[in-house]
């Protein structure tokens, strides 16, 4: 990892640098390989691939949130931007209105960076993208825009962990924490529950480079600063195979990387149609997954 000589990164990248990242990320989306699903429609010809995404932010909501983790909230919350669509069509998605029925509106990028300017002036602590994969040409070319009109939030890329290492190479210094999701350990459950060919192996290579890029997660005064910040949600019947997801946390990325393993899984949007998801999980599997986390000797796993 390359030390940051700035903080939040981006302020150490001229605008010039930004655009250029901006364009580049908009030159993997024509034809799109953006994500691992790698549609090849021409984005820039106004084709739509599997997420529906365009080259204009599409968005849902934005504002300060508390219910994120407890380091991205501090006193003054989450500045929250809720990205339209998403390329991962989990059949029991707890935001299915937004990721697939797909509420939002399409806003100009000089929108998009007046909500961080916003955000930033009623106190949030960062500027946190909710399922921004598909939409990174649009959103790097917004924040452009809002450094240079005095931003200076850290970033937070808030993503489902399939992720293609080519667009986050054009990340690198621009995303002070990265949290992505690490859903399954095993991609055959992967494919049956969501659309997302060899989701273990992909998200496994997408995790080493946002570590390599950014370390363990750094916390001052109680607020996350840079880092690594991984979401684990245990599914009912081990389906999310956390003994493999922590395993390779622990032994290929790091020992002290912080996980939040989350046990508010609900049935939800489709997954009433899948007997196995139909069910919150007990009490048991949840201290279960706490306990392989113990034996793995990680020691900043656990409800965050
Ligand atoms: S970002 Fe969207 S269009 Fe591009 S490869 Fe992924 S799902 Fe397909």
């Amino acid at each position: 990892m390359t030390p940051p000589v700035t903080w939040p990164a981006y302020l150490g990248l001229s605008g010039k640098e930004l655009r250029a990242r901006a364009e580049a990320l908009r030159e993997l989306a024509s034809p799109c390989r953006l994500c691992p699903r790698e549609c090849h429609v021409r984005r820039t010809e106004g084709e739509r691939g599997s997420c529906q995404a365009g080259l204009r932010p599409w968005v849902s909501s934005f504002g300060p949130h508390f219910g994120e983790e407890r380091v991205l909230v501090g006193r003054g919350g989450s500045g929250t931007i809720f990205f339209t669509s998403c390329n991962l069509h989990c059949v029991f998605c707890q935001n299915y209105e937004i990721s697939q029925l797909r509420e939002g509106r399409e806003i100009p990028v000089e929108e998009l960076a007046a909500w961080m300017l916003h955000l930033q002036e009623i106190g949030c602590h960062n500027i946190n993208f909710v399922t921004p994969t598909h939409q990174a040409p649009q959103i790097v070319e917004a924040l452009a825009l809002a450094r240079e009109e005095g931003l200076k939030l850290p970033i937070v890329w808030n993503c489902g962990g399939y992720e293609s290492v080519k667009a986050l190479r054009l990340l690198d210094g621009i995303v002070d924490i990265y949290m992505p999701d690490f859903k399954y350990g095993d991609s055959q459950v992967a494919a049956r529950f969501s659309e997302a060919p060899g989701y273990f192996e992909v998200a496994r290579a997408a995790l080493k480079e946002m570590h390599r890029q950014v370390g363990d997660l750094e916390i001052r005064d109680g607020i996350a600063q840079r880092g690594l910040l991984i979401r684990h949600l245990v599914l009912p019947e081990g389906l999310a195979g956390t003994e493999k997801v922590l395993r390779f946390i622990a032994e290929e990325l790091s020992r002290e990387t912080f996980v939040n393993i989350m046990a508010q899984y609900y049935p939800t949007y489709k997954a009433w149609q899948y007997p196995e998801l139909a069910r919150r999980i007990t009490p048991e599997e949840y201290r279960e997954a706490l306990e392989i986390a113990r034996r793995l000797g990680l020691s900043r796993a656990g409800p965050h």
